[in-house]
C-alpha cells in the first residue's frame, strides 16, 4: 500500500523536473490485460487531487502483463484518456497494447515473400511506420527506394536542393530533363545556364515519384527546406525512425538531440572517399553506417560532432542568408552510387529489424565502416557518458525530457 506522503513527495518531484507521474502495476494474463473495478475506483477517488497537486503534468496509472499493457492518464485540462498503444525501445522495438491486435486480412499479397521473414504483424508495422529521409541526394534516393519497396507506409522527405546533372548517376529515378543537363552547359550563355539550374526538379519531388512507383498507398510529405528550419524539425517528431544522410555538423547534432529528447532512433549514414592533399594518391574509401539510438551513447559523447565545423557551417549559413553567397558551394567530393548502396541498405537492414523486432540479442550497436577496396568491415563501439548533456541522465541532459526538454538545436534569431 503506497502512503499519501509518499505520494505527494512523487509528485512534487514529477512537478519540478516537468515529469508525468505514472504508477504502475501489473497483473496476471499474457497477451491481454485492464484495470480492475477497484483499481478505475482508485483512480476516481484520487486522482483529481493528485492532477492538483501536480499542477501541470499529467498523473495516471499503466497496468503490464507480458505482452499487454493498459493506461489511464489523466491529464492537466482535466480530460482523461485511455492508452491505445505503448512501445518498448531497446535493441528491437516492442509494441503492445492492451491486446494483441490482429492482421488478418489486411496484409497485400504481393509481400508474401517477406511476409515469410517479417511475418503479418511485421508487415503491418511497417505499413504504420513513419520515416523521415533527411537528404534525398544518393544515399537518400536510395532509401526512398528500398524502403517504399519493402513497404513502409508513410515518408517524410527533407532536402532544399534541386538536382544537377552530376547527381544524376547516383540519383535513382533522376532523368536529363530533371536535372535539365543539355542548358546547365556550356554552350549556353550563363543566364541560360543559371534559369536551368532554377528550374530543374527539387531532389525530393523525384523521390517521392520512386516512393509512388513502388507504392500506391503510401503517403509522402515533401519539404523543399533545410532540416535546421523549426517547423521542418517539429515534423521529425511525429516520426518512427529518421535516417540521417544529408552530412552537416548542425544537421547532426540536432538528430542526436531528437532522438535523446524524443526516443526516436535513427542512422547516420554516407560514404567518403578520401584524399591525400598533396599527392591526390586515393587513401580511403569508406562507407559509414551509424546507428543513434537512445540507449548507446551519442554522437556528441563520441567526438562526431565537431565544434569548430559547427561554427563554420553557422557563418556560412549567415553569409548565405546575406546574399553574399549567389552559387553552389565549392567543395565537390568523389561521390559513387554503389558506394553509397552498401551504406543504404545497412540502415534499411537495421531499420528492419528493429521495426519488426527480429534484430537478434547478440546484435553488434557499433558504429559500421565498411572498406570496400579491402573487403573489410571494422566496428567501432559507442561510448556513453553519463553527464553528457545529450545523452545523459538527469535534468541537465535531454534524454526522454520531450517537450519540457532543452529546445532543439534548430537555426534561430541571429543565424
Ligand atoms: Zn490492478
Ligand atoms: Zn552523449
Amino acid at each position: 500500500m503506497l502512503r499519501a506522503n509518499f505520494i505527494r513527495d512523487r509528485i512534487l518531484e514529477c512537478r519540478d523536473e516537468k515529469l508525468a507521474y505514472l504508477a504502475i502495476h501489473n497483473h496476471g494474463g499474457t497477451t491481454s490485460v485492464s484495470f480492475s473495478p477497484d483499481d478505475y475506483a482508485s483512480h476516481e477517488r484520487g486522482y483529481p487531487a493528485l492532477l492538483d497537486v501536480a499542477r501541470g503534468v499529467p498523473v495516471g496509472a499503466l497496468v503490464f502483463a507480458p505482452r499487454a499493457v493498459a493506461g489511464d492518464i489523466w491529464l492537466p485540462d482535466g480530460t482523461r484518456v485511455e492508452l491505445v498503444d505503448g512501445s518498448i525501445i531497446g535493441r528491437r522495438l516492442r509494441r503492445i497494447g492492451p491486446t494483441l491486435p490482429s492482421y488478418a486480412g489486411s496484409i497485400d499479397p504481393d509481400f508474401d515473400r517477406q511476409v515469410r521473414l517479417f511475418g503479418d504483424a511485421g508487415q503491418a508495422i511497417l505499413a504504420g511506420a513513419t520515416v523521415a529521409i533527411i537528404g534525398l541526394g544518393g544515399v537518400g534516393s536510395l532509401l526512398a527506394e528500398f524502403l517504399s519497396r519493402l513497404g513502409v507506409g508513410h515518408f517524410i522527405l527533407i532536402d532544399p536542393e534541386r538536382i544537377e546533372g552530376t547527381n544524376r548517376p547516383r540519383v535513382i529515378g533522376a532523368t536529363r530533363w530533371n536535372a535539365r543537363t543539355w542548358f546547365t552547359r556550356d554552350p549556353w550563355p550563363k543566364w541560360i545556364q543559371r534559369i536551368a539550374r532554377n528550374t530543374a526538379s527539387y531532389k525530393v519531388d523525384i523521390a517521392a515519384r520512386v516512393i509512388r512507383r513502388a507504392s500506391k498507398h503510401a503517403t509522402i510529405e515533401r519539404l523543399k527546406a533545410d532540416v535546421l528550419d523549426p517547423k521542418v524539425a517539429k515534423r521529425l517528431l511525429d516520426c518512427d525512425y529518421m535516417f540521417l544522410a544529408a552530412d552537416t555538423m548542425r544537421a547532426r547534432l540536432l538528430i542526436n538531440a531528437i532522438v535523446h529528447q524524443y526516443l526516436i532512433p535513427a542512422v547516420q549514414v554516407g560514404s567518403k572517399v578520401v584524399h591525400d592533399k598533396d599527392s591526390g594518391e586515393i587513401t580511403g574509401v569508406h562507407t559509414i553506417t551509424r546507428p543513434i539510438t537512445p540507449e548507446c551513447g551519442c554522437l556528441w559523447c563520441n567526438q562526431l560532432i565537431n565544434r569548430a565545423k559547427l561554427q563554420e557551417e553557422a557563418q556560412t549559413e549567415r553569409e548565405r542568408q546575406a546574399q553574399r553567397y549567389v552559387d553552389e558551394q565549392t567543395i565537390v567530393a568523389p561521390s559513387v552510387i554503389t558506394l553509397n548502396a552498401v551504406g543504404a541498405a545497412q540502415a534499411a537492414n537495421d531499420f528492419l529489424f528493429y521495426m519488426t523486432g527480429l534484430a537478434s540479442d547478440e546484435a553488434s550497436t557499433a558504429y559500421m565502416r565498411f572498406d570496400p577496396r579491402k573487403r573489410s568491415v571494422s566496428l567501432d563501439s559507442p561510448r556513453r557518458s553519463w553527464d553528457c548533456t545529450e545523452c545523459g541522465i538527469g535534468p541537465k541532459g535531454r534524454l526522454a525530457r520531450g517537450d519540457a526538454g532543452k529546445r532543439l538545436p534548430t537555426f534561430h534569431e541571429g543565424d
